[in-house]
């Protein structure tokens, strides 16, 4: 591969998933904001529930600090009832957008193939996706964790070009490491980064599989950032629990570099 990893930007990202208010969100923001050292040592997402995005927008402008949206719908508008578009979500001040997250792929019925028209929907709006995908408990114990991510790419990316796949960012967060406190060793978490560089080689070529960053998640704290962070195929991290306090999202950020 053409890429090394030093030539990859390691992202951080704080998934907020259902917490705070408005004011909360705003507070929580000024202080990750306050705190951050510009520039940053490494880029810094924040992904807030749909209805502060547009006031934390407001408190990131002008800061080096990237948004996320934490879902969208396909298409740009419409009689879909709930639904927020691609187009909103730019609207809203986004740069990001999370999807295929396991919490909606679990209790709202995302599929690979939802998620690979979201992916299309939000490329099309000038968003970038982070695109997650991982194994559950019952997958891993059957040995079956490559199968399944090898499924989630094959079928997620269905269709997508080279150029397309190298604006995606990847998060592999195994189920069962996400709000468990257990978080997967770096060996566990580097083998399957590896085999999804790979597989995305296989159908993308070097130069896409060699520049896209990966992120790991799954109980992600300042404690373990450091060693998973250190293996070759881990550019960053997406975290929920540790990003919901200034100080350890602060100190993930400021720990989240190579
Ligand atoms: C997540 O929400 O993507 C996540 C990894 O959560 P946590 O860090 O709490 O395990």
């Amino acid at each position: 591969m053409m890429n090394t990893p030093e030539s990859r930007v390691p992202l951080i990202a704080g998934n907020w998933k259902m917490h705070k208010t408005i004011a909360e969100a705003t507070a929580l923001a000024q202080a990750v904001r306050d705190g951050i050292s510009n520039p940053p040592p490494a880029e810094v997402v924040l992904a807030p529930p749909f209805t502060a995005l547009a006031a934390v927008a407001q408190v990131l402008s002008g800061s080096p600090i990237q948004l996320a949206a934490q879902n969208t719908f396909w298409e740009r508008h419409g009689a879909y009832t709930g639904e927020i578009s691609p187009q909103m979500l730019v609207d809203a001040g986004c740069q990001y957008v999370i999807i295929g997250h396991s919490e909606r792929r679990q209790y709202f019925g995302e599929t690979n193939d939802t998620v690979n028209r979201k992916i299309t929907a939000a490329l099309s709006a000038g968003l970038k996706p982070i695109v997650c995908i991982g194994e559950t408990l019952k997958e891993r114990e059957a040995m079956e964790t490559l199968g399944r991510i090898s499924n989630q790419i094959q079928e997620g990316l269905a269709g997508l070009t080279a150029g397309q796949v190298e604006r995606l960012v990847m998060a592999y967060e195994p189920v069962w490491a996400i709000g468990t406190g257990r978080t997967a060793t770096p060996q566990q978490a580097q083998e399957v980064h590896a085999f999804i560089r790979q597989l995305l080689q296989d159908h993308f070529g070097a130069q896409v599989a060699g520049s896209l960053r990966l992120l790991y998640g799954g109980s992600v704290t300042p404690d373990n950032i450091r060693e998973l962070i250190g293996e070759p195929d881990i550019d960053g991290a997406l975290v929920g629990g540790a990003s919901l306090k200034a100080d350890s999202f602060l100190c993930l950020a400021a720990l989240g570099q190579r």
